[in-house]
């Protein structure tokens, strides 16, 4: 029989890899070169468009590729650990910058901050201390933080994974299943989960008016879900207002995206807060 030849990597896999492999070596002291920011994405309620907070996320710009996606960064960062520094900085940061928000801008002394955390971070049995310190320090109301888990967070050790949510409820926090419905087995966590909120994916909003598309169907599903259960529920990646008015006519009364704002550098946020809140 005939051997396979051996494989050889194509142009763009090579390439990839390669970047892939600076991105890894180069995470590990991005942030105390200063190459890392947040920006800040409004989360609004309808059908008035108010904001009733933000989401904090990373930006990463590299001193030779640019912009690096976040999503880039944080798997560069999860593999070389560098998550842990860079995760505990955003925590920080974002929860003094949105204390800053509630105490100096008008009528911004209810918004709350969403702030993602990865799998890393949850798997220390310490992260709940961290988030303890981190409002202390503070002074933020813990029901004003949101954290922002994805399923993949949230994996298969749930007696682990429920032992840390609770951990994290015990402090006040709030906590949401991000990107809900792209897991696999979303139904179980929120069987097994003292979470407060299901972020739906933006996939779902971008597919709503496909012919023959069933996100609506599932959208309606889940708003139905988290209505039973006592949880919020914010969609996520809303761009146009079509898919606004589709979305509030099913009943959506949370959302973000495009539509209403991009992310934000923090020193745009007092001056958009400015023009959508009400005084
Ligand atoms: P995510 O938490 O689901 O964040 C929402 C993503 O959707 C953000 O992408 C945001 O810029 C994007 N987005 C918002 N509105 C729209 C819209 O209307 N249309 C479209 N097409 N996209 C929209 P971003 O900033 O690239 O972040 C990607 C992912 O990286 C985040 O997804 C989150 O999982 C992760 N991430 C970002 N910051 C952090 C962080 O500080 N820590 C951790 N662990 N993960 C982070
Ligand atoms: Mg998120
Ligand atoms: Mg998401």
């Amino acid at each position: 029989m005939a051997l396979s030849p051996p494989e050889v990597p194509r142009g763009g896999e090579q390439e990839a890899r390669t970047r892939d492999e600076t991105l890894r070596a180069d995470v590990v002291g991005a942030l105390e070169r200063g190459e890392l920011s947040l920006a800040y994405q409004p989360v609004v309620r309808l059908p008035t468009g108010r904001p009733v907070g933000f989401e904090a996320l990373l930006r990463w710009q590299h001193p030779q590729h640019g912009a690096v996606p976040a999503a880039a960064l944080v798997s560069a960062a999860e593999e070389t650990g560098a998550i842990v520094d860079i995760g505990h900085w955003v925590l920080q940061q974002s929860v003094r910058e949105m204390g800053r928000w509630r105490s100096e801008v008008d009528g911004g002394s209810t918004l709350m901050i969403g702030v993602n955390i990865s799998g890393v971070q949850m798997l220390d049995a310490g992260f709940p201390d961290v988030v303890r310190d981190v409002l202390e320090t503070s002074g933020l109301d813990p029901s004003a933080l949101l954290l922002e888990l994805t399923e993949s967070v949230l994996m298969p050790d749930t007696a682990r994974t429920a032992a840390g949510v609770q951990a994290l409820r015990s402090l006040g926090v709030r906590v949401a299943i991000d990107d809900f419905g792209t897991g696999y087995s979303s139904l179980t966590y929120l069987r097994d989960l003292p979470v407060t909120t299901i972020k739906v994916d933006q996939s779902f909003v971008q597919d709503l008016q496909r012919p023959g598309s069933r996100s609506p169907q599932i959208v309606q599903a889940v708003l139905g879900l988290a209505g039973s259960l006592g949880l919020d529920a914010i969609v996520e990646g809303v761009e146009t207002a079509a898919q606004e008015s589709i979305l509030g006519e099913m009943g959506v009364t949370l959302a973000q995206g495009y539509l209403w704002a991009r992310p934000l550098e923090p020193t745009h946020v007092p001056e958009w807060l400015d023009g959508s809140l009400p005084r």
